[in-house]
């Protein structure tokens, strides 16, 4: 490979989507200091992965620790990057200390290796780490996504190096501050601010052994594509359409609460977030109506403010698409019960929206909205709802919503995706697989089976 050894021009902007404010502006790495990094980070991997787990597992603990004294501080560097209410980002930071602390504690039990009948003497199988993983990821959790690869690769011996979203670079670097600060080798975790078309340098590099990524479906192919070239393992985390079921036996209170909830957490902008609400015929006006009141006692404002229960999108080009599918929708019959527009584009408010009467062809049916808007689809009967449901290119997490658990366990039989909750938002949670079928891609992130994507799961036979 020959390294171009200029220093590259383009940069990285952090730009607070409320103000407008440029936060920071970043040069990229040049090839030469990718190499570097990568040899570094091939180095770190030579002496992390003979550190025994306690050891591992002590440093973990210590970031967990990090992570909650400096939650205020940290949070308040995600919401000015990418427009998060603060409560909601000092959550996903506790949020991250709970994914190091539980596999600080857990990881010697995943990791031990496992006796298997074979007819030799002995035979079993034992979990080695793989080395350096590329970590592609998304500026909508900026923390928790990096986090929830993080904490499981580290403690299980292997290296990251992450090429975060490009708004997000103040994240990056403070998420690899803080692995130094717990005393973890230099190298063990590295941030590379480099673009998307500098990636497949990084995935050619031989040092890297596997690659995750969580992002749109257009950034997921890109990348499998260049998995595929260098023949590397892959984890795809992509989008989500996800439905959010109502029976007509559902505590409709509780039910339109959770709605809120899933829908307008993060401004809508999650990959899990309930997108399309498939509600029965019956219910249709008063599920609506408790939505509609729901819905105009939010305020729209700066995340700063503790009374703010709405903020900014992350970008303007993301709320103009938004802008767009909701017209177009419009344009082709969804009936607009609230908002359907930008609220102030200077401050990347949109308001927050509900569609009714969303059919299929419409972009509320067919494609994933990112971002505050509801898409409620009426149903007449239980087998069309169930056609619904899955017609959908994603499958990341549906939920139903009844009185009636052994049919909605049932139900969850036949729906096409990575986790069906029942009566329960579709959320994370470090003790759980998570991950999609369909275009929301393949590999489980979280638990165990998280874990055991970037291992070495090695058979040892002794006759
Ligand atoms: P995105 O545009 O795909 O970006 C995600 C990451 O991929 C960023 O770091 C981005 O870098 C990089 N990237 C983009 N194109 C690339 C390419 N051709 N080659 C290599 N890297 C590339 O997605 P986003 O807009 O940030 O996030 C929203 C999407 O992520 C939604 O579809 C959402 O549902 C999905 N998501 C899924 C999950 C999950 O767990 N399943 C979680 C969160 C989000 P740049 O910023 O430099 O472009």
């Amino acid at each position: 490979m020959v390294l171009k050894r200029e220093r590259m021009t383009a940069s990285l902007q952090s730009i607070n989507p409320y103000s407008g404010e440029i936060i920071s502006e970043y040069t990229t790495l040049s090839s030469l200091e990718i190499a570097d990094k990568l040899t570094f980070s091939e180095k770190a991997f030579q002496v992390h992965k003979h550190s025994s787990i306690e050891e591992r597992a002590n440093k973990m603990m210590t970031l967990s620790k990090l992570l909650l004294q400096e939650k205020d501080v940290l949070a308040t560097l995600i919401s000015n990057e990418m427009g998060k209410l603060m409560e909601e980002a000092k959550a996903e930071v506790k949020k991250c200390a709970s994914v190091c602390e539980f596999y600080a504690k857990q990881t010697a039990d995943f990791l031990k290796d496992q006796k298997m009948a074979s007819g030799n003497s002995q035979s079993y199988v034992v979990y080695q780490p793989i080395g350096t993983v590329l970590a592609v990821m998304p500026w909508n959790f900026p923390f928790w996504q990096v986090f929830r690869f993080a904490a499981p690769a580290v403690m299980a011996g292997n290296v990251g190096v992450l090429k975060h979203a490009s708004n997000v670079s103040g994240c990056a670097l403070a998420i690899e501050e803080l692995f130094e600060e717990a005393g973890f080798e230099k190298g063990v975790f590295q941030s590379l601010l480099i673009t998307s078309s500098q990636v497949e340098e990084v995935i050619a590099n031989p040092i890297v052994k596997a690659i995750t990524l969580t992002g749109s479906e257009k950034a997921g192919a890109s990348v499998a594509a260049l998995a595929g070239k260098y023949l590397k393992k892959s984890v795809l985390e992509l989008g989500g359409s996800d439905p959010f079921i109502v029976l007509e036996d559902a505590d409709l209170e509780y039910t339109v609460s959770m709605a809120m909830k899933s829908r307008f957490m993060n401004c809508g902008q999650s990959c899990i977030a309930a997108k399309r609400f498939l509600v029965p015929k019956k219910l249709k006006n008063k599920f609506l109506g408790l939505l509609m009141e729901k819905v105009e006692s939010i305020t729209l404002s700066d995340p700063i403010e503790n009374t703010t229960n709405l903020g900014p999108m992350a970008r303007l080009d993301l709320l103009q698409e938004l802008d767009r599918q909701v017209d177009e929708s419009v344009q082709q019959g969804a009936v607009l019960i609230s908002g359907g527009a930008a609220f102030d584009e200077t401050k990347c408010l949109y308001m927050p929206t509900i569609l009714s009467d969303v059919k299929k062809g419409m972009p509320a049916y067919d494609e994933e909205l990112f971002g505050p808007v509801a898409s409620v689809i009426i149903y007449q009967t239980e087998e069309e709802m169930l056609e619904i449901a899955n017609d959908t290119p994603y499958g990341l997490g549906a939920s139903i919503w009844t009185s009636d658990i052994a049919k909605a366990k049932q139900l969850a039989l036949k729906i096409d995706s990575g986790a069906v909750f029942i009566n329960e938002m579709v959320k994370s949670d470090p003790r759980l697989p998570f991950g999609g079928v369909k275009l929301s891609g393949y590999g489980r992130e979280l638990s165990r089976e998280g874990m055991l994507e970037f291992m070495n799961q090695k058979t040892v036979v002794v006759k």
